[in-house]
């Protein structure tokens, strides 16, 4: 009995840390220029009632500061990058340090590299080119977010793992610089062991690795995602993926309404992914949106539509957007194991740590 005892005394701290929630994956929504004006906006827009968005039910959040390291204001380069770095950098470079006195500056270990490193499966999914600068972060280590060729050259030669599983994203030049380059995507795709899809559409449950490089509008995400899932969860030790939805609204309506996509996907992937799973919404920035004015009892969308149908911009415009990133905090919500750990204030190189510190991983 002794004994007993004192194995049970021993083992008491281990039951302890055993106890604390831990995430065995992670889905990262990006929404784009998705700060809260555009939330709410968003949320009004399809629902005429504030506050109506899925995310609007997340049980923990946290107002998270976007400066990068040289700029008040950040581009969606350095904001990515310090979400999936815990290191802000300059506006422009993606997951790398500047140079200091000469020398290269330190290259950044992503979180998708974190999870490559550790066996697991990973997916970077998005509605805007996959070479662009949020879906870029997660993979690739570029002085300039526009060295097209070198960034996606990264992502078929990673330095953890066998890379991305899962890369989903638009073409928009990217076959043509790989050819300038040197190179033939679909077979660097091929050598990289993908199944190659036209179409996201076409990507059955199930597949391991797939990529889907493809041209022309968005698709619809929900049953794509789905089938994602499906193949991320077959994986024992566990998954990490980023989703991305642009929500930019200089074009008004197509903005809000892809933010409103997003937030159905969001409410789809919380029904639908394991319980161990952290789910995490953050915007890399803020967009100049103002809800400025709009009558109660009469649909959002109608007035915003007659204000864009009338022949001279009316003097009290119902929603107000300069074309332009801003500097405010942005909204972080969080649901699943480790969420709680969210709140207050934060500077946007914490949802890294958030990340990290759900999966239980020390930084190396
Ligand atoms: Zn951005």
């Amino acid at each position: 009995m002794k004994t007993k005892t004192c194995l049970a005394l021993l083992l008491l701290p281990v039951l302890a840390f055993a106890a604390e929630p831990r995430a065995k994956n992670v889905i990262l929504f990006l929404g784009d220029a998705g700060g809260i004006p555009t939330l709410n906006a968003a949320g009004i827009r399809a629902h005429d009632k504030p506050q109506s968005l899925y995310l609007h039910s997340f049980p923990h959040l946290a107002l998270s500061d976007t400066s990068s390291l040289d700029r008040w204001v950040t581009d969606s380069a350095a904001g990515m990058t310090a979400i999936v770095t815990g290191e802000k950098t300059n506006n422009g470079m993606l997951s790398l340090l500047p140079a200091v006195n000469g020398r290269p500056g330190r290259t950044l270990k992503t979180i998708l590299e974190y999870a490559e490193e550790r066996g697991l499966s990973t997916g970077v999914v998005t509605n805007m080119p996959v070479w662009d600068a949020t879906p870029a972060a997660c993979y690739s280590h570029v002085v300039s977010r526009k060295s097209t060729a070198e960034i996606f050259k990264q992502a078929l030669n990673p330095r953890f793992g066998d890379g991305v599983d899962i890369l989903v994203g638009v073409d928009k030049g990217l076959t043509a610089a790989a050819q300038k380059d040197g190179w033939d995507l679909g077979q660097g795709l091929r050598d990289a062991r993908y199944q190659v899809y036209a179409s996201p559409a076409d990507i059955p449950a199930d597949a391991p690795r797939v990529a889907s490089i493809y041209e022309g509008d968005d698709f619809v995400p929900g049953p794509v995602i789905s089938n994602i899932l499906r193949s991320l969860v077959r994986n024992p030790k566990g998954f990490f993926l980023m989703v991305e939805w642009d929500m930019h609204t200089n074009k008004l309506i197509k903005g809000l309404d892809r933010a409103i996509v997003m937030d159905n996907l969001i409410r789809q992937v919380a029904g639908e992914a394991p319980a161990d799973t952290l789910i995490v919404f953050a915007a890399d920035h803020s967009f100049d949106l103002r809800l400025r004015g709009g009558k109660r009892g009469e649909p959002l969308a109608a007035q915003i539509d007659a204000q864009l149908a009338a022949a001279t911009p009316p003097e009290k415009p119902v929603v107000r957007v300069d074309d332009s990133h801003t500097g405010e905090e942005i909204i972080v919500a969080a649901r699943g194991p480790g969420a709680e750990r969210l709140r207050g204030f934060i500077p946007n190189t914490a949802i890294f740590h958030l990340m990290m510190d759900a999966y239980g991983w020390k930084e190396n």
